[in-house]
């Protein structure tokens, strides 16, 4: 599956945010947003205007980037979220948040959801006993997410376990840090997701 392989500060410079794509580094002043508050490129420094357009379609990057999904398969989700019951927007986000990697991430176990998108591509998880390397699988409530042994071990996934606090545990999970397990006990609301976007504007976007 092809994801960005570009610099991840970028992308927040792009935004004018603190997208948190980084992990540690994001809470340092060696963040980019920080040092540097303007877009990237050459004509990053130029004041432009933007249109109604822009600003919808800004957003939907936005979020497209914070989940690290690519553009065909983020207006799969749209569609998905359509179709189903509820508010688009929220059960969009619902969708995004469900994701394998972003619960991995979300639990603790990696700094971020780049670091969690590896560590499922190369099987180290457990969905409900089964080995899944699908970053993008949807959870369902009351699935098992496990750290397999090999992993229980690497620096990256203790020093990320033990700044959870500090990132905030979601409500909508259950995380048994003994045995390396957490489980999605509810689908989160919108209020639950935190997430600085919004997703009315995507909404609009493509519903043009
Ligand atoms: Fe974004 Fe983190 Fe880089 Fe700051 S350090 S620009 S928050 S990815």
């Amino acid at each position: 599956m092809a994801r960005y392989s570009g610099a991840q500060c970028r992308i927040c410079r792009r935004e004018s945010e603190k997208l948190f794509l980084k992990g540690d580094r994001c809470f340092t002043e060696k963040c980019a947003v920080e040092r540097r508050q303007y877009p990237p490129g050459q004509h990053g420094q130029r004041r432009s205007k933007i249109s109604d357009y822009g600003i919808q379609l800004r957003e939907k990057q936005k979020v497209r980037k914070i989940y690290g999904v690519l553009e065909k398969q983020f207006r799969r989700y749209f569609h998905n979220a359509e179709r189903k019951k509820g508010v688009t927007g929220e059960v969009l986000l619902q969708l995004l948040e469900r994701r394998l990697d972003n619960m991995v991430y979300r639990m603790g176990f990696a700094p971020n959801r780049t670091s969690a998108r590896q560590l499922v591509n190369h099987g180290h998880f457990l969905v409900n006993g089964k080995r899944v390397n699908i970053p993008s699988y949807i959870l369902q409530v009351g699935d098992m997410i496990e750290a397999k042994e090999s992993i229980r071990d690497l620096d990256m996934v203790k020093d990320s376990l033990s700044k959870i606090e500090q990132r905030g545990i979601p409500s909508w999970v259950e995380i048994d840090f003994q045995v390396f397990r957490g489980k999605l006990l509810q689908i989160p609301s919108r209020e639950d997701i935190q997430l600085p976007a919004q997703e009315q504007l995507i909404v609009e976007l493509y519903s043009k």
